[in-house]
Order: C-alpha cells, then sequence, then structure tokens
C-alpha cells in the first residue's frame, strides 16, 4: 500500500484533497456522501494519515492505531438518543480541550452531524461553540449523508471533503480486494446500487442468485388464479425475510466486537448498546426497502426485455406482438407506481398482493 488513502476505492478526488489538507490541516472537516460511500472509512483513514509521522503510510503503529480505533487521541463522540444532545456534545467540547496524549493531534469525531438540528433541542448551536476556537492541536472531523441547510453556519466553519456513491466496478474491486470470488463480487455489485455496506452483505449471501430469479420467474408464474398471484407475493415475501439474516450477522459480529473493545477499555458493559440496537433496527428495515426496490428493477428488466423482443416483432410485421408491447409498457407502469408506494411504514404484504394482482391482469 502506497498509503493510507489508497484503500478508499473509487475517492481519488476526495483522496487527492485529503493528501494535501493533511500537511497543512485546519481546525474542521466535514465529510459528506452518499448512504453506503464509506464516510467512516474515509474519516478513519484521514485521521491515520493526522497521527501518521509520515501523514499516512498505512502501516506504522500511529496508523494501525487509528484504523483500529484505539488511538486514545481519536474521540468517537457518542449520543444517549436519536439525535445529538447538547449533554452528548458537552462531553465532546471538554476532550476537544484536553492536550493529546501522543505526539500527535486530539481528534474529534462526531458522525451523522445533521441529526443536530433535529429532537426537541437542536444543539447545533452548542457544536459551533465547540467550533469556534478549539486548541492549537485539536482537529473536528464531522461527517453526514446530507448537510441540511440549517447547518450552513457549521459548514461554512469547515473544509468540506465529499465523497462520491460508488459504482459497480468500484464495489467489485472492494469486495474482491476484501476476498470475495469474483463472480460473487460482480453478482453482489450490481445488487448493491452503490451502497458499499449492502454490499458486503450481499457477497455474504449465497442465495442472492436465487432471490433474482424468484423476481424474474414471476411473470412466467403469474397464471391467472388469484391463489396463484397470493402464493407468488408470499414466497416474495419469505426471500425477504431471508435476505436479512446475512445483515444480522453481520450486526451481531459488530456488536461483539464493540463489547470486546468496551472491555479492553475497563467498561463492564457498552454504554451505547440501546442507541446501536436501534441503530440496527432501522438498518434492517432500510435494507429491507433496498431489497425490495432491488428486485421490483429486476422484474422491470424482464418485461423490458419482452418489450424489446415485441417491438423487433412489430417491425418484422408481426400483429400479434402489438398486445405483447401493450402489456410489457403497462406492467412496467405498474412496477414504477409500486415503487413510488415504497417506504419504512408501508405495509409490505399488502404492496406485494396488490403488484401481483395487478400484473396478472394484464
Ligand atoms: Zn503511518
Amino acid at each position: 500500500m502506497a498509503d493510507v488513502f489508497d484503500t478508499l476505492v473509487g475517492q481519488d478526488r476526495a483522496a487527492a484533497s485529503m493528501r494535501q489538507h493533511v500537511q497543512n490541516p485546519v481546525h474542521a472537516y466535514l465529510f459528506t456522501g452518499p448512504v453506503g460511500s464509506s464516510l467512516r472509512d474515509a474519516v478513519l483513514a484521514f485521521a491515520a494519515a493526522l497521527q501518521c509521522p509520515e501523514r499516512g503510510c498505512g502501516c506504522c503503529e500511529a496508523c494501525r492505531l487509528v484504523l483500529e480505533e484505539k488511538d486514545p487521541d481519536v474521540y468517537f463522540a457518542e449520543r444517549a438518543g436519536v439525535s445529538w444532545r447538547v449533554d452528548d456534545l458537552r462531553e465532546a467540547d471538554r476532550v476537544s480541550r484536553r492536550r493529546p496524549l501522543g505526539a500527535g493531534y486530539q481528534i474529534i469525531v462526531i458522525e451523522e452531524v445533521d441529526l443536530t438540528t433535529t429532537g426537541a433541542s437542536p444543539s447545533a448551536p452548542a457544536l459551533l461553540k465547540s467550533l469556534e476556537e478549539p486548541p492549537t492541536r485539536t482537529i473536528f472531523l464531522l461527517s453526514a449523508e446530507e448537510v441540511p441547510d440549517a447547518l450552513e453556519t457549521i459548514e461554512s466553519r469547515c473544509v468540506e471533503v465529499r465523497l462520491k456513491g460508488l459504482s459497480e466496478d468500484d464495489l467489485e474491486s472492494i469486495l474482491t480486494r476484501e476476498g470475495a470470488d469474483v463472480e460473487s463480487a460482480r453478482m453482489a455489485a450490481i445488487a448493491a446500487s452503490g451502497n458499499l455496506r449492502r454490499a458486503r452483505v450481499l457477497v455474504r449471501d449465497a442465495a442472492l442468485g436465487e432471490r433474482i430469479s424468484t423476481w424474474r420467474t414471476v411473470p412466467e408464474r403469474l397464471t391467472g388464479t388469484p391463489a396463484a398471484s397470493a402464493a407468488l407475493a408470499g414466497e416474495i415475501s419469505a426471500a425477504l425475510d431471508r435476505a436479512i439474516a446475512p445483515l444480522q450477522l453481520l450486526q451481531e459480529e459488530e456488536l461483539e466486537h464493540r463489547i470486546q473493545d468496551a472491555r479492553e477499555m475497563g467498561q463492564r458493559s457498552l454504554s451505547n448498546r440501546k442507541d446501536l440496537e436501534a441503530q440496527f433496527k432501522r438498518e434492517q428495515r432500510r435494507f429491507r426497502i433496498d431489497e425490495l426496490r432491488f428486485g421490483l428493477t429486476a422484474l422491470t428488466n424482464v418485461y423490458r426485455e419482452r418489450l424489446a423482443q415485441g417491438l423487433d416483432g412489430l417491425n418484422q410485421g408481426d400483429s400479434r406482438s402489438e398486445y405483447r408491447v401493450g402489456a410489457s409498457l403497462q406492467a412496467i407502469d405498474v412496477i414504477v407506481k409500486t415503487n413510488q408506494r415504497l417506504s419504512s411504514n408501508i405495509d409490505e404484504t399488502l404492496l406485494l398482493n396488490d403488484l401481483m394482482l395487478s400484473l396478472m391482469e394484464l
């Protein structure tokens, strides 16, 4: 590895800017980027480079400690609830006034910083105050998927590091580098729609191929009886249940890892366990919706192929193709409308039943 930023696949521009900044850093950085663009990885790489005597060699003791989240001078702010409260940030502010123990910087990491503008008592003003005059050797690393207008003043105090969504090729090369075989990496990368976390879950999922074919065979299996369409909806629902399993496994491993870390630091239990579990639940809901959305895309592709065949037939003067073209167009329209109805509080069974019935009637 040439340096620690080389691990950030697909983020060449952000990496170039970080390499430059690490030579002469300012007091606060704001990392932004779409879901799954590996914000945490970028923050850790930058923090490692700040602490490293070689400015991010990626292999020295200083780099290793930061990357394993064990450098006592890199403080990850933790919140007790869903949004950031003033009390949570008071602790971060206190640590930010501390002199670093090592030769590097005192680094304060605050993730999902957009959540300082939400909740009963928004804490953004408190954060702004901390950012105002930090000690010379303190650096804040903030991150958020999106920056709401209300964070404008905070944004203006930071240098922004913008990450981009990852392409299928980026995801594939990250997964193969992490040990996946080329075929599973390719399939997971396509199914992950730019989300690295989702790609990492899918690559562990042996049933992904099976799920794709379940979706793809929907049109030919809609034989016309409501019972058959209900059965198909049930089958897809069960496949979605199974799709969550690898994510749950990954989350359990993460929890175990955090508990172990807490023990090593001399704590008897994990202080933010409840928050972490709530976060896992949210992630599972989001994963299910992504999975459903991905299935709908696979289904759309089947109707697109049918449409293309129908158009070919029409061009060759086959009048029976007219029906096929019309039905495929309507099916695509039904799927688009289903996609629009998707949200975290939708009744999934109802949605799938409606979809199958509408497609059957075409
Ligand atoms: Zn190093």
